[in-house]
């Protein structure tokens, strides 16, 4: 086993890793950035590394500048959580070319999953169902147009390098075809340095669902059963649950077959994930392969009871997996909700800031991953994600009744705005608790709280600040009074801290 791993990364994945480690015995090394001195990660590990100015690029995006960390720590090992370097290629080489240890798939299967083109080739020719398409990269709007013609419109056009939720555009009629193509392609470039594209068809409210799988080098790939992930916003994931409710046993286990055959057709080694669409039909498309830890991983390993980051350390240090496909089953319901430094108000525009008052929900099947404490600041330069909050049950409405409950426990005020309210409103909304949604569902129904519904929440938030104040109570500096994000009612504190009746 490794005897000192560097993290390439931050925030919470970092503090995760950081764990995994801690359980090996395993020494951590962690690089920052300016703007994460401070930063939780840093104080956790073994070590900290400073790697450059706040800019990712600068830092997190140096591979120069990490693997010189590496050589003068001696960490024999890299683990890239999920974000920056994880998929990269290029960075995983590096890593074997300092003659040390990429925590991850080999840079081939890296590469063959990364262009979205390459991989609907690879998975058709095994035998894998992708959402019907092109077959190839396209050039020209006629191509795209002749594509159109067969397999009918609306259709997605999508960048070949595209990731996050970036690089593609959906297109119902011919007219609307040429302004979203250039949008693509422009935003292909800029964002991915490739303006490759393809067509795929539309698939009207689909879900989007999941399997994770874990492979070694002794060639043995099992899979974790599947994530539902169809709460969406912009195309990207804001809660996530294992098991679906949608997938029937049947479903379950065809999905986890084909799965393990899609890692298998490209070599792959490491924890990965093979995302679907599902039809309301229950059939299943092999959408992409994400060749990394994946932030929604923790809801996997509670209804598994499988580390999938120890996996992973253990994986790169060449042990075989200690498990065999019919060792693993799914116990209870797991859900995680993605917290955000953003602002519903503003069209969920990131709203980092310092964090005055934090407190972390806790208690039964409660578990908490996250990068920042109280006191901290989030910073601008990265992404917003604060905290995930995952609950565990014995079933879905066990851990669905702990989410809402450990949303209300949640108390954080400061600088900062969250999608705290978001979560509340979802955990009660009947379509979710009836799980009867789709990928649109997010997009079509929540309507962030308007200027009124607020006020009142706005006025106890203002007496309770004044109040604070007035005491000379330790009224947080600085503090914006519109960013408090009281529980389940600013009213119920305010009463409680006796600020009513003074
Ligand atoms: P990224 O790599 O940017 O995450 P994906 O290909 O994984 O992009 O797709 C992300 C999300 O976009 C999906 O979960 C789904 O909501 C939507 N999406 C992608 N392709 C299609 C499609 N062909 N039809 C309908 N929705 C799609």
């Amino acid at each position: 086993m490794f005897k000192r791993v560097l993290i390439a990364n931050r925030g919470e994945i970092a503090v995760r890793v950081i764990r995994a480690c801690r359980e090996l015995e395993i020494e951590t090394v962690a690089i920052f950035s300016d703007a994460d001195r401070a930063a939780l990660h840093v104080r956790e590990a073994d070590f900290a590394v400073p790697v450059g100015p706040p800019p990712a690029t600068d830092s997190y995006l140096r591979i120069d500048r990490i693997i010189e960390a590496a050589r003068r720590t001696g960490a024999e090992a890299i683990h890239p959580g999920y974000g920056f370097f994880s998929e990269n290629a290029g960075f995983a080489r590096a890593v074997a070319e300092a003659g040390l240890v990429f925590i991850g798939p080999p840079p081939g299967a890296i590469e063959k999953m990364g262009d979205k083109v390459e991989a609907r080739k690879l998975m058709t020719a095994a035998g894998v169902p992708v959402v019907p398409g092109s077959p190839d990269v396209l050039e020209t709007e006629a191509q795209v147009r002749a594509v159109a013609a067969e397999i009918g419109f609306p259709i997605m056009l999508k960048a070949a390098a595209g990731g996050g939720g970036k690089g593609m555009r959906e297109v119902h009629r011919g007219e609307e075809l040429a302004s979203a193509l250039r949008a693509v392609i422009g935003e292909a470039k800029s964002s991915f340095g490739s303006s490759r594209f393809y067509v795929e068809k539309y698939l009207n409210r689909p879900r989007h669902i999941e399997v994770q799988v874990l492979a070694d080098t002794q060639g043995h790939t099992v899979h974790l059963f599947e994530r539902e992930c169809s709460i969406q916003r912009r195309h990207q994931k804001v809660v996530e649950e294992s098991p679906s409710p949608f997938v029937t046993p049947a479903m379950r286990q065809a999905m986890g077959a084909v799965a393990v055959r899609a890692a298998k057709a490209v070599g792959y080694v490491s924890a990965g994930t093979i995302e679907f669409l599902a039809d309301a039909d229950r059939n299943f498309y092999f959408l992409e392969m994400n060749t990394r830890i994946q932030v929604e991983h923790a809801i996997t390993e509670l209804v598994t009871g499988v580390d999938l980051v120890k996996e992973q350390i253990r994986i790169a240090a060449g042990a075989p997996l200690p498990f065999k496909q019919a060792d693993l089953t799914q116990r209870g319901a797991a859900v995680e909700c993605r917290i955000y430094a953003e602002d519903p108000e503003n069209g969920f525009a990131p709203a980092p800031g310092k964090i005055a008052t934090l407190r972390f929900p806790d208690g039964p099947g409660v578990r908490v991953d996250t990068g920042v404490y109280q006191g901290a600041e989030v910073p601008i330069h990265y992404d917003p994600m604060i905290a995930k909050l995952a609950t565990w049950g014995r079933d879905r409405g066990e851990a669905i009744d702990r989410m809402r409950r450990a949303l209300d426990e949640f108390v954080i005020a400061g600088e900062l705005r969250t999608n705290l309210d978001l979560h509340r409103w979802l955990m009660r909304h009947p379509q979710f608790l009836g799980g009867e949604y789709d990928n649109n569902f997010l997009e079509k129904e929540y309507r962030p709280p308007t200027e009124e519904s607020l006020e009142g929440e706005r006025l106890a938030a203002i007496l309770m600040a004044a109040a604070a104040a007035y005491k000379n109570h330790s009224a947080p500096t600085g503090v914006k009074i519109m960013a408090l994000q009281p529980p389940a009612s600013a009213w119920k504190i305010a009463a409680r801290l006796d600020l009513l009746r003074r």
